[in-house]
């Protein structure tokens, strides 16, 4: 091991460590919402990073400090209710700091990863779009591309926050590059899409190619989503399944079910993920090719036609 990436190793550790103790304190905090004993485990791989990328990770770092350091910022005694007109401000700040879209939802600890917890149950869902072209073509820096969009997401997030704090309101970010819940099962209560085999949120607006960010927050009357209209797109994904077949690793596994719906199961230490430059399932996805109302369309198409042979 050269002496740079030795510095590298041993100041990832240090940082890793400094987290897992600001998630401790987090879980003695009083009123928090804890995990559950049908809470995910969180599978944290060490992947290789170039040395190229450093200056974001350490970006990255100092981001995720953030997140924990400046709950100390939230309001003694913080607001419960907001306006529709600072909502309105809110959404409008969000979007015109590049977040494509907004949800909300009450968490719940099966989605909080074992051993973490929140400080509120209100959640804000946020998503920022992945560039199709990082997503549909090989380039040299594909790795460094993809932690630049985890560490402006991360800020973002953390700049929604202390605007919901300078107007009174109790707030965490979960960065995008941890975070302490499964965010595509999150952003799907959210009612902002829903979870395909590949593992990735699939919405509308982006099909697979957004990554997730959350607030948690003392308001409690926001309009927390009721239902879904993205719960066909599991039927489409049992017909579809060429995120497994195309898959270079293997990573991902169809498991049967007792009901004609096939969940499936990425294994982490296959996975190389956008940070080691594979975007496979996310580029050969049907709603990545094609808009969602076309495979929606395409779908029904199908389904009549089955239905009545
Ligand atoms: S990112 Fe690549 S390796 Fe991982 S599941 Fe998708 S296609 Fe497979
Ligand atoms: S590639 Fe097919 S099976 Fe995989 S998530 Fe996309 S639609 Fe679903």
């Amino acid at each position: 091991m050269s002496f740079i990436s030795g510095l590298k190793a041993e100041y990832t550790q240090k940082r890793i460590n400094k987290i897992k103790e600001l998630e401790v304190n987090l879980n003695k905090q009083e009123g928090s919402i804890k995990s559950n004993n049908f809470s995910p485990n969180m599978v944290v791989v060490e992947k290789k990073t170039p040395l190229r990328a450093f200056p974001t990770m350490l970006s990255i770092g100092r981001n995720i400090d953030y997140s924990f350091k400046s709950l100390k910022n939230n309001p003694k005694i913080p607001q419960n209710k907001i306006s529709s007109e600072l909502l309105n401000e809110f959404e409008e700040n969000a979007h015109s700091l590049g977040i494509m879209s907004i949800g909300y939802t009450k968490i719940t600890p099966e989605i909080i990863f074992k051993d973490k917890s929140v400080l509120y149950e209100n959640t804000i869902v946020l998503t920022k779009e992945i560039d199709k072209n990082a997503v549909d073509n090989e380039f040299n820096d594909k790795t460094v591309n993809d932690l630049k969009l985890y560490d402006e997401l991360g800020k973002i997030t953390n700049r929604l926050v202390d605007y919901l704090r300078i107007n009174g309101f109790g707030a965490q970010a979960s960065h995008p590059a941890i975070g302490s819940v499964t965010y595509p099962a999150l952003a799907q209560y959210a009612g902002l899409g829903w979870k395909g085999k590949n593992n990735l949120l699939i919405t509308p607006e982006l099909g697979p190619r957004q990554k997730i960010t959350a607030i948690f927050t003392s308001i409690d009357n926001l309009p927390f989503n009721k239902n879904n209209q993205h719960s066909w797109i599991p039927k489409y994904c049992n017909m579809c399944g060429k995120c497994i077949t195309k898959c270079p690793e293997q990573a991902i596994k169809e498991i049967k079910t007792n009901n004609e719906i096939y969940k499936s199961k990425i294994t982490p230490e296959l996975c190389r993920g956008c940070n080691e430059s594979c975007t496979i399932c996310m580029s050969e996805c049907p709603f990545n090719k094609q808009d969602y109302g076309s495979v929606k369309k395409r779908f029904e198409k199908i389904n009549k036609k089955s239905l009545s042979s």
